[in-house]
C-alpha cells in the first residue's frame, strides 16, 4: 500500500486562487529534497555514486536546482535540455548525454560544456571523431566516453519501454566489445557503460538483475579489452506506486542488492572501484507533484461525466498509456466514494479523460452556480511530478498550465506561467500575414 497525500488544504487553495488560478502544478521542495536525500544516502554503500536526474522527466531549472544543490547531476538528450541543466549549475561530469540519432550540433555543444557524451551506436565513434577533429588534425575526442549496452534477448521486456530486442537503443554486445577497443585505439582513456531496458518498473528482482548483466559485462570488458569501466550507469526505470495498492520500491533495498552483486560479481575481478550511476526521473519528483484542476461541468449521459478545468494538454499519461493517476478531492479526503465517473478535459479526443469509470465522492462543479465560478470542486492528481507537464502539448490550440513550488517555509513560488495565446502564436511568421 502506498498513502496518497497533497500537502495543501482546501482553504490553502482557496486563498491562492486569486494568484495562481486553476489548472497548475505544484510541487513539493521538502519533498524532493528529503528524498534526493534518502536516495544518496541507500546508495553511499558504493565507493562512489552519482545520479544523473532525467531532465526530461520535470525540466524546470528551478527544480534541477533543487537537485543541484543536493548532489545531483543531469541526464540529458537534446540541445535544451543541456542548456536547462547548465542554467541550474550542473556542470562537466555531473551532466551526461544520451541521445540518440543525434544531430553533430548537439554533440558539439556536450563536448563544449564537457558533459559524458554517451554514444547510442557503433558508428557514432567514428560520427564523433570527425565531428570534433581539432583544426590541427588531432583528435577531439573527449578522455570519458560511455557506450549505450542494449541487451537484446538476454534482458526480458517491460510493459512500456518493450523488448529490448525491439528497442531502437544501444550497441550490441559484439558491438561494444569492438566499440571499446576501438576508442580505446582512438586514445580515449576513462569509459563508462550504461544500459537502460526498463520504464516504470516496480519490480525489484528486475532492477537486480540489470545490475547483475552489467555487472558481468564490466568483468567480461575487463578481460577482452583490457580497461577498467569507471563507472556503469543503470539508467532510469524505477517506478513508483500510481495506485494506492501499489508498493514503492525500498531504495535501501535496490542499493543494499546491488551492492551485494557488485561484491561477489565485481569483487574477485579488482573492480571495486567501479563508480555506479544511475539516471533516474521518475521515482525523484514523480510523487511529489501535483496537477490541480477544478470542477466545472457535470453530465449525465450513458455515463457520469465530470469535466475540469485542464486537459490532456497538461497531462498526457492516462491519455497514452491509459495510465492510472490518483484522484482526490480537497475537503472530501473522507467523504464516502459515492459516485462513479468519467474525470475528463475539454480537448476534442474522446480518450483525454484523466480518470474511467472512478468510484469518487461526490464532485461539486462551478457550472451549478455560474455567479461564482470558483464554487467548483479542487480536483488533485497525483503522482503528476514527473512525466507531467513536460509531456505537454498544444493541440486543439489547448494552452499548458504553469507550475508551482510549495517552498520548505510553507510559501508558493511561481516557477512557470501559464502559456498564453501569444505563446501559440509565437512562432508563426505573422509579419507577412497581411501582405499574403
Ligand atoms: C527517460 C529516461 C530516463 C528516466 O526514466 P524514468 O522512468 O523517469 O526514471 C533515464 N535515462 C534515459 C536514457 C531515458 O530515456
Amino acid at each position: 500500500m502506498s498513502t496518497k497525500s497533497f500537502p495543501l488544504s482546501k482553504a490553502r487553495l482557496e486563498e491562492m486562487e486569486r494568484l495562481y488560478p486553476t489548472p497548475f502544478y505544484i510541487y513539493d521542495e521538502k519533498a524532493i529534497r528529503e528524498n534526493a536525500r534518502r536516495i544518496n544516502r541507500a546508495f553511499s554503500v558504493f565507493p562512489a555514486y552519482q545520479e544523473h536526474f532525467a531532465v526530461k522527466a520535470l525540466p524546470n531549472p528551478f527544480i534541477l536546482k533543487i537537485l543541484m544543490e543536493e548532489g545531483f547531476g543531469a541526464d540529458c538528450s537534446s540541445l535544451p535540455e543541456l542548456l536547462l541543466a547548465d542554467m541550474a549549475g550542473m556542470k562537466g561530469e555531473a551532466v551526461m548525454f544520451t541521445s540518440n540519432e543525434t544531430p553533430a550540433r548537439e554533440y558539439i555543444k556536450a563536448r563544449e560544456l564537457g558533459a559524458v557524451i554517451n554514444l547510442d551506436d557503433f558508428t557514432h565513434i567514428e560520427f564523433l571523431e570527425k565531428i570534433l577533429k581539432l583544426p590541427d588534425g588531432n583528435s577531439g575526442l573527449p578522455d570519458l566516453i560511455s557506450c549505450r549496452y542494449n541487451p537484446g534477448p538476454l534482458k526480458g521486456g517491460n510493459a512500456i519501454i518493450g523488448k529490448p530486442e525491439e528497442a531502437k537503443y544501444g550497441f550490441t554486445r559484439e558491438q561494444l566489445i569492438e566499440g571499446y577497443r576501438l576508442l580505446k585505439r582512438k586514445g580515449v582513456r576513462r569509459f563508462g557503460l550504461h544500459c537502460m531496458v526498463a520504464s516504470n518498473e516496480l519490480s525489484l528482482d528486475y532492477h537486480l538483475e540489470t545490475g547483475r548483466l552489467l555487472f558481468e559485462l564490466a568483468v567480461e570488458i575487463k578481460g577482452k579489452c583490457g580497461l577498467n569501466l569507471e563507472f556503469v550507469n543503470l539508467g532510469g526505470g524505477l517506478g513508483i506506486p500510481y495506485r494506492p495498492e501499489e508498493e514503492a520500491v525500498s531504495w535501501e533495498a535496490l542499493a543494499g542488492g546491488l551492492k551485494k552483486l557488485y561484491d561477489r560479481i565485481l569483487g574477485p575481478a579488482g573492480l571495486t572501484n567501479l563508480a555506479i550511476h544511475t539516471e533516474y526521473g521518475r521515482p525523484v519528483t514523480g510523487p511529489y507533484g501535483w496537477l490541480v484542476a477544478r470542477a466545472l461541468h457535470r453530465k449525465s449521459i450513458y455515463r457520469e461525466y465530470v469535466g475540469l478545468d485542464s486537459c490532456m494538454a497538461d497531462l498526457m499519461r492516462p491519455a497514452l498509456y491509459g495510465a492510472y493517476h490518483h484522484i482526490t478531492i480537497p475537503g472530501k479526503e473522507n467523504a464516502p466514494l459515492t459516485e462513479t465517473c468519467d474525470v475528463v478535459g475539454s480537448l476534442c479526443e474522446n480518450n483525454d479523460k484523466f480518470a474511467v469509470q472512478r468510484k469518487l465522492p461526490k464532485i461539486a462543479v462551478s457550472a451549478e452556480n455560474p455567479y461564482d465560478p470558483r464554487s467548483g470542486d479542487f480536483v488533485v492528481i497525483h503522482d503528476a511530478g514527473a512525466h507531467g507537464r513536460a509531456m505537454g502539448f498544444n493541440y486543439n490550440g489547448k494552452l499548458r498550465c504553469g507550475e508551482l513550488l510549495l517552498r520548505p517555509d510553507g510559501s508558493v513560488l511561481r516557477i512557470r506561467r501559464a502559456e498564453k495565446a501569444e505563446d501559440y502564436f509565437a512562432t508563426l511568421d505573422l509579419a507577412g500575414l497581411a501582405a499574403f
